[in-house]
């Protein structure tokens, strides 16, 4: 069983990335699954080094050490996004071979001016949707889309149980590449995914909606094999709002220079992540312990 932590080296890690990195490690030594630490930078306009190394050296003030994964900001990994362009341009040859994208022209502006957009999501019904089939061999500067069927899917998620959802009604055909050549978070995740030999998932409930999408493209992708999936909670602001990255005052490397230690910080994320009941300091080992019994 092989597992991952996948932040976004768009800024420093906070008090909720350390919680989904303790569901992470804490789950995988449960199961004795095997940690993978990859840097999801496929959005190259807003990831830096600088933020890279500082997840490095966060995880390993924490402790944290991975099995597999980006073990420095310098060196090429394969699990590092901005190494694998290769790897992107394979699997989506694959979805152009088999007619499942098309290229796109319009803009976010343009479609957000067409259409309200769902719930913070950009909808996109197929404005370019061609009426036959799409030219497998064009090669233009354009976005690509993936053209989803509107089904209702199901799964399990083994933190929130039973779950529906109609991934074309939340976001209609999904982006894989835009036409400045970035690849979307859903294409890019869930190749690695696949590349990796991911089976288990374990990442907050923010990224619970994206599982329909990402169910569709893994078998669009021709991945069978079954993932499991948990999602664990959030840890919130007092505005009742998702950690932000931009506030650095509630970055771990801030927390650091105060003078608080890792065993603080271990028991702040478990505690307000719900993973334990009371405020304690923890250090990793006893967090392990507490959670394994
Ligand atoms: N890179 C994503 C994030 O930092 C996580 C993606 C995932 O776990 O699927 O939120």
């Amino acid at each position: 069983m092989r597992t991952r932590f996948a932040p976004a080296p768009t800024g420093y890690l906070h008090l909720g990335h350390v919680a989904s990195a303790l569901h992470v490690w804490g789950i995988a030594r449960y199961v004795r699954a095997t940690v993978i630490l990859r840097i999801e930078d496929h959005d190259q306009g807003r990831s830096q080094k600088v933020y890279e190394q500082s997840i490095l050296d966060d995880l390993a003030w924490l402790g944290l050490a991975a099995d597999q994964g980006v073990l420095d900001s310098q060196s090429p990994s394969k699990f590092r996004q901005s190494d694998c362009l290769p790897c992107y341009e394979d699997y989506l040859a694959k979805l152009r071979q088999a007619h499942r994208v098309y290229p796109c022209y319009c803009s976010r502006k343009s479609i957000q001016n067409r259409l309200a957009s769902f719930g913070g999501e950009v909808f996109y019904p197929g404005f370019c949707l061609p009426e036959g089939q799409s030219p497998a061999d064009l090669d233009i500067e354009s976005n690509w889309r993936l053209h989803l069927p509107n089904t209702l899917l199901g799964f399990e998620d083994r933190a929130v149980g039973p779950q529906q959802q109609a991934p074309w009604l939340q976001c209609g055909d999904l982006l894989i590449r835009d036409r400045s050549g970035h690849w979307s978070y859903h294409f890019s995740t869930v190749v690695d995914d696949i590349e990796q030999g991911i089976h288990l998932t374990i990442r907050g409930l923010d990224l619970l909606p994206s599982v329909g999408r990402q169910l569709l493209l893994r078998s669009m992708l021709g991945a069978n094999e079954a993932m499991t999936y948990v999602h664990h909670p959030l840890i919130l602001d007092d505005q009742g709002n998702k950690l932000a990255k931009r506030a650095r005052s509630m970055s771990l490397q801030h927390w650091r220079e105060a003078g608080f230690r890792a065993e603080d910080v271990i028991g702040k994320a478990a505690y307000q992540s719900g993973m334990i009941e009371t405020s304690q300091a923890l250090s990793l080992q006893q967090f392990y312990e507490l959670i394994n019994e």
